[in-house]
């Protein structure tokens, strides 16, 4: 009952998340690069892109996404799910 205080420090450390470059390296827009104006949401094979394996949107500091089409993006992703091209959870 008395031997409580070496627990706490003897457990290992945990390693910092780190992998937040781990998928996309470019920093900017694809989209204003395009001047794509709306994204398609029939168009699965590039939402997919910003949908993880497990089905979420991607936050845009990981797409390199600007605020404007990271909204369009999430609307589209939406939509895409409601017609089963995206799923809504992934495996
Ligand atoms: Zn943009």
């Amino acid at each position: 009952m008395l031997r409580r205080s070496d627990d706490r420090t003897k457990r290992p450390k945990k390693k910092k998340f780190d992998s937040k470059e781990k998928f996309f390296r470019k920093k900017s827009c694809r989209f204003c690069l395009d001047k794509t104006e709306v994204i398609d949401y029939k168009d699965a094979m590039r939402l997919k892109r910003f949908v993880t394996e497990k089905g979420k949107i991607m936050p845009n500091r990981l797409t390199g996404n600007c605020a404007k089409h990271q909204r369009k993006i999430a609307v589209a992703v939406k939509r895409a799910r409601y017609v089963a091209l995206l799923p809504y959870v992934g495996d």
